[in-house]
């Protein structure tokens, strides 16, 4: 069964009725499977993680969560956004903790809880700092051990490195797909980024804007850790380049209901 899936979903806001957003998005993702979707700014990428997120329902069609139509938020799927969102007036601990607590998890357990995913993130030595004492990578770090902590099934991640340097950016994609391969979760990634989708990712759905929609499907087969000067993945990011470009001529096959899959390589 998959972990993710969708029926000719699709998404029209009030405030622009004629312009669809999402236009019959039907995809599939498998139980620990690392999916990105990639597209350009405004192609309706973060309005589909919502969905799935259950913080909004599509006009029309469905989104399935292990076969379950989803209807709002769950325990077994968590967000994590571009900016990280920290309580400023809690440490970072106590920002790990919180959704523990409110879930009912004893203070001592949370606080156990907490230090070993803080060590997993590398941040045992900031247990006690404020979320202002620390860099933008290491604020990523606190959302990310947040919501790791509660150990979901699934993590919908949009564009969470997004406003790092480079190299910290690196460093967290790294991070992230040793944590992915370690906890054996589900993870659906946002990213308008070419690179980093190659780094990270074992499948690539392409979407294209105006209106939204699944345009094509990579497969990526190298082994992790992936480096971006590797040739592979260079010669994908040529490929998956001129695929995004707007005046590429769609070839028949591409169309809401069906997309294309390139043959890995
Ligand atoms: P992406 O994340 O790929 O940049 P979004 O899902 O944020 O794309 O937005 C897709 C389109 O929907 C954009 O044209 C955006 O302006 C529009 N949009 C997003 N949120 C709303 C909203 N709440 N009301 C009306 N239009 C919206
Ligand atoms: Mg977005």
């Amino acid at each position: 069964m998959s972990a993710i899936s969708t029926e000719n979903l699709s998404k029209i806001y009030q405030k622009n009725p004629e312009k669809p957003v999402l236009d019959r998005i039907n995809i599939s993702i498998e139980e620990q499977e690392f999916l990105t979707l990639l597209g350009p700014s405004g192609c309706g990428k973060s309005t589909l993680l919502h969905i799935l997120a259950g913080l909004m329902e599509p006009t029309s069609g469905a989104a399935y969560c292990q076969g379950e139509r989803i209807q709002g938020p769950a325990q077994d799927r968590v967000l994590m956004l571009q900016e990280a969102a920290l309580f400023p007036w809690l440490t970072v601990k106590s920002n790990v903790t919180f959704g523990l607590k409110e879930r009912g998890i004893a203070r001592t357990e949370r606080e156990k809880l907490a230090q070993a995913e803080l060590k997993k993130v590398r941040l045992a030595d900031s247990a006690n700092s404020y979320p202002h004492q620390l860099s933008g990578g290491m604020q990523q770090r606190v959302a990310l051990a947040r919501a790791l902590v509660l150990r979901p099934d699934i993590i919908l991640m949009d564009e969470p490195f997004a406003s790092l340097d480079e190299q910290t950016r690196f460093q967290l994609q790294q991070e992230l797909v040793e944590l992915w391969q370690d906890l054996k979760m589900t993870v659906v990634f946002v990213t308008h980024s070419i690179r980093e989708a190659l780094l990270i990712s074992e499948r690539i759905l392409v979407m294209a804007g105006n209106p939204g929609r699944i345009k094509s499907e990579y497969r990526i087969n190298a082994p992790y850790p992936r480096k971006p000067g590797q040739a592979d993945i260079v010669r994908r990011e040529e490929q998956i380049l001129a695929d995004l470009s707007p005046s590429r001529q769609p070839s028949s096959r591409e169309n809401s209901e069906s997309y294309r899959e390139v043959a890995a390589g």
